[in-house]
């Protein structure tokens, strides 16, 4: 299998090669074909495995950039893991002209609003603390949001960052694709899915 057999652009295609991607990694085979037909999914992948570029070509293959909302939100538990994914949804969005912020805590706030009020980035990633802050300081708008990911959420309810999740899900429209990511699938997880997912979500193991 090649990625020129998922429905995706010649743009993304190119920038799959320069990032020298021969082939797509097994979690990319299974999971890419049914969020590129609109499905929700919960599917449990390590690092490592080429998760986050299963859900970043999506994104990527979803967003308009003609509009300037925000049209993708991912969260993540830690500061690392949200610039290391924003790197990677820039990289794969380079030739589509697709632009991505990062947005965690430990940083000032300050110039976090100034990149989202110039309106460039259509994907935002973060860390769900200060996604949910930006949210209450008006400076997030979520409503145009058209897939939402959840990734490592095994580490986020861990963290304990099951209410700032719930906070900023509720923040999000109604009809809108879900993913969710995990390295483990405990029932807490399996509970999320059940909460946050489509009735004909899919399970990829
Ligand atoms: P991740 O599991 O998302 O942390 O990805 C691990 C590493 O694999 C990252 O450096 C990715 O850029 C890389 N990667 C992802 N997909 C592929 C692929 N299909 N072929 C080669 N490398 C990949």
């Amino acid at each position: 299998l090649s990625f020129n057999d998922f429905q995706i652009s010649k743009e993304t295609l190119n920038s799959i090669r320069k990032m020298g991607f021969k082939k797509p990694t097994e979690v990319q085979e299974k999971t890419i074909p049914l969020i590129l037909e609109g499905k929700d999914i919960i599917a449990q992948a390590q690092t490592g495995t080429g998760k986050t570029a299963a859900f970043g070509i999506p994104i990527v293959e979803t967003v308009n950039t003609k509009s300037r909302k925000i049209q993708a939100l991912v969260l993540v538990p830690t500061r690392e893991l949200a610039i290391q994914v924003t790197k990677e949804i820039k990289d794969i969005g380079r030739e589509k002209r697709i632009f991505a912020l990062a947005v965690y805590g430990g940083k000032s706030i300050r110039h976090q609003i100034d990149f989202l009020k110039k309106g460039k980035d259509v994907v935002i990633v973060g860390t769900p603390g200060r996604i949910k802050d930006l949210i209450e300081r008006k400076v997030l708008n979520l409503n145009d949001v058209k897939i939402f990911v959840l990734d490592e959420a095994d580490r986020m309810l861990d963290m304990g960052f099951i209410e700032d999740i719930e906070f900023i899900f509720e923040q999000t429209p109604p009809v809108k694709q879900t993913l969710l990511f995990s390295a483990t699938m405990p029932k807490a997880i399996m509970r999320l899915a059940e909460r946050f997912l489509n009735d004909d979500y899919e399970i990829v193991k």
